[in-house]
């Protein structure tokens, strides 16, 4: 091999994304290929996607060495990306070819641009609108200028290809033929941005030079509700641009995105490029290739979007940083955030890690200096944070199945006749989390999980939140067979809604929450029209919590600020401190004042304080000095391993027999707890089963954990998972 580039017939060693856990010999096809090249390589009867990785390993009988099928039209994995992936692998402890799923998310992204039919908004008018007709109208406009195939578009808008077909006849949709993957419009960072504040200019001006700099840096940037932290970072993008370079904004919830994007089209003149579940197969493809070959120059997505093949990455964003759904809880278990900053330090790029909240661990890296900081303590003109007082519900009277405490009542009703809005917060989806039997006492359950089924009357049905199984409300209990006799217990959204309505009559009532929405456009609606004052009084789960505008509103109101309290995890503080600042920086966000009422039983918690003196710094000095104390991350390492079986015996023995072979984790002073029922105990019908290590920080824990579970084979029927830096113990 000389410079990256492998001759004809030269032995290479190729990863594919099949799970095998070792990379495979092939012979380097006819005119060579490119290390990193991306290439279909047979395996056994089939062919499979692969990278170029390296050289062979060799030890195969090269006279039965394949070789390369086909190298693929798209641009070689870059060895930065090669390198962020194998880290990325050994950091969270993931097979590299589970990586490699992850960084060609992308169908036949192989395949080379050709024509293709596209259709988008047309001049015309149809001559009658029908139900269809609109939606397919309706998809358009929504995507603002964004071409589909024929197929996408009669999918997305749920009509038959025909209806699209009648409306291009009539010149409502316009019909071209493109190339496949188009560069995305360029944006401008030489148009004029907001004028800032002093402290947007001075955070500004730094974020810029970071840029600039064109090395590694991250800076959590602080600054509450509202402060335009958003403004800010645009900055850093506007500069990002302006090197030349490529720039990735990741945001928490896809709602969000569609304000984001209007944002970045007044900002830079256009609209970027977009990553995340909701976008076409096709725009999917398309992104890849133009992040891939610098057709796009900033990327707004969700966490996978870390994983695309940027050819020359200047910056990455992460907006809400504190946000639980940068962690992914399913399959390749990573955080986000750090991932981010494992692969802007190894592309000499900066991180803006952006909260009003900002998590633990990034607190604390800011305060030890391995992280810049920057605040921005203000609110953007005349808007001020709200007051924050605690309802003491010990003190209040209310009836049998009513949460709303005559002292809400009173601020809620005075906020309506104003004319303003009042949100009501409750972090619970559903009507009732419990359903009782009055006869027998007995709770309904899930089937397959140790959950209790939650009632949603809108779907009319019981749902269990841990696997999704969903049954009808029976007429009987399952277990004493009276009927007649269930009764729902505790109140979720649905049925503080129902308070509601009876509570204030004449109200617009809305309700938020992810399940009452079968598609983000719905919800996206329903955002907009609150923000537009189409309803007096808005209940609403964590949904609301995540950076929405709505200028109208002035009274945020917590049904059950200990909600968050109960729970044994080590983050519950943390988490409800957040989330309960989040949810009041909701209020009061135009000229007029806001005020957040928190019913609690206990206003003399630690962390209710915390949360009504405002003393933000105080609670993380004294979160931070309880966590070094404990020796709890930040300040030393976890891993959670969590085994599931069929058989809860087999998963006990299992866990309690590598829990004895320990000698692994004591040679570098790691400690293992457990085994212990998960606490969630059962889901989908596999009993669960949790150890937990604890180390110093300094420890390689990686290695150790590898060399610890490597001891035993796993029986066939049981699954092990291990999860680094566990954000939640379930
Ligand atoms: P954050 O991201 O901190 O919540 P935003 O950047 O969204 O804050 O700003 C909140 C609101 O204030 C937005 O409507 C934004 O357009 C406005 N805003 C912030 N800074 C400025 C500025 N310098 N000039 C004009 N409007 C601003
Ligand atoms: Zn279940």
């Amino acid at each position: 091999m000389t410079d990256g580039w492998f001759e004809d017939g030269e032995r290479v060693g190729v990863l594919t994304a099949q799970p095998l856990d070792r990379m495979l010999d092939y012979r380097a096809p006819p005119g060579g290929c490119a290390e990193g090249a991306f290439v279909e390589v047979p395996l056994g009867p089939r062919r499979v996607l692969g990278v170029v990785w390296g050289p062979g390993q060799g030890g195969f009988d090269a006279a039965k060495l394949r070789s390369v099928a086909r190298v693929l039209d798209a641009p070689p994995m870059r060895e930065e990306m090669r390198l962020f992936l194998a880290r990325a692998a050994e950091y969270t402890l993931t097979p590299m070819h589970a990586m490699l799923r992850l960084a060609t998310r992308a169908p036949g992204l192989g395949e080379s641009p050709a024509m293709r039919r596209i259709y988008r908004l047309g001049g015309g008018d149809p001559d009658r609108m029908t139900d269809a007709r609109g939606r397919v109208l309706a998809v358009l406009r929504d995507h603002g200028g964004l071409a589909f195939t024929l197929g996408e578009l009669a999918e997305l808008a749920g009509v038959t290809t025909s209806v699209v077909k009648g409306l291009v006849a009539q010149g409502a949709v316009a019909e071209d033929e493109a190339p496949r993957d188009m560069p995305y419009p360029r944006l401008d960072p030489g148009l004029p941005g907001a004028t800032l504040s002093p402290d947007q200019s001075v955070a500004a001006a730094r974020l810029r030079e970071g840029v600039a700099g064109g090395a590694y840096g991250t800076t959590l940037l602080k600054g509450v509700t509202g402060s335009g932290k958003t403004e800010v970072y645009l900055e850093a993008v506007a500069e990002c641009l302006r090197q030349g370079r490529q720039a990735l904004v990741l945001l928490p919830e896809i709602a969000l995105t569609a304000g984001f994007l209007a944002r970045v089209e007044d900002r830079f003149g256009a609209r970027p490029a977009e990553w995340h579940s909701g976008i076409t197969v096709t725009e999917r493809r398309r992104v890849w290739r133009m992040v891939a070959e610098g057709g796009a120059q900033l990327v707004v997505g969700a966490r996978s979007a870390l994983f695309l093949p940027f050819r020359d990455l200047g910056l990455i964003v992460v907006d809400e940083e504190h946000d639980t759904s940068y962690k992914q809880e399913d399959g390749v278990l990573y955080n986000a955030r750090d991932m981010a900053v494992l692969r802007a330090s190894i592309l000499g790029a900066q991180v803006v890690l952006a909260s009003a909240t900002p998590s633990l661990e990034s607190w604390v890296n800011a305060d030890s200096g391995k992280y810049a900081r920057l605040d921005l303590p203000a609110r953007f003109g005349a808007a001020t944070l709200p007051e924050m007082r605690a309802i003491d519900m010990r003190a209040e009277t209310l009836a049998a199945n009513r949460w709303i405490s005559p002292t809400l009542q009173q601020a809620v009703a005075a906020r309506v006749q104003a004319g303003e809005q009042a949100l009501l917060f409750l972090n619970r989806r559903g009507y009732a989390p419990v359903t009782i039997c009055r006869a027998c006492g007995h709770q309904i359950g899930c089937d397959h999980c140790d959950a209790r089924m939650v009632e949603h009357r809108f779907l009319k049905r019981l749902v269990c939140h841990q696997c999704g199984e969903t049954k009808p409300m029976p007429a009987a209990c399952p277990a004493c067979k009276v009927e007649g006799k269930l009764a729902p217990v505790g109140p979720g959204v649905e049925r503080l809604a129902e308070e509601v309505t009876a509570v204030f009559p004449g109200a617009r009532v809305a309700v938020l929450s992810s399940d009452l929405f079968g598609t983000a456009r719905a919800l996206k609606e329903q955002i907009e029209l609150i923000a537009a004052g189409g309803a007096d009084i808005i209940i609403g789960t964590q949904l609301v919590a995540k950076g929405h505008n709505f200028p109208l509103l002035t009274l945020v109101g917590v049904i059950d600020a200990d909600l968050g309290l109960q729970g044994s995890d080590l983050r519950a503080a943390e988490r409800t401190f957040q989330m309960m600042r989040q949810v009041a920086g909701r209020a009061g966000r135009a000229d007029r004042p806001g005020l957040a009422l928190l019913q609690t039983c206990q206003p003399d918690h630690p962390v209710i304080r915390a949360i009504l003196s405002g003393d933000e710094e105080g609670f993380w000095r004294a979160e931070a000095e309880e966590r070094r104390v404990a020796g709890m991350p930040p300040y030393g390492r976890m891993a959670g391993i969590v085994l599931s079986a069929p058989d809860v015996q087999a998963v006990f023995d299992f866990g309690a027999e590598l829990a004895r072979r320990d000698a692994p984790l004591r040679a570098v002073g790691a400690q293992v707890f457990g085994p212990a029922p998960a606490p969630i105990a059962r889901i989908r019908g596999r009993h669960r089963v949790r150890l937990l290590v604890k180390a110093a920080k300094a420890v390689p824990l990686q290695a150790a954990l590898a060399r610890w579970v490597a001891q035993l084979p796993l029986p066939a029927d049981l699954r092990l998972s291990i999860d680094i830096d566990p954000q939640s113990f379930l």
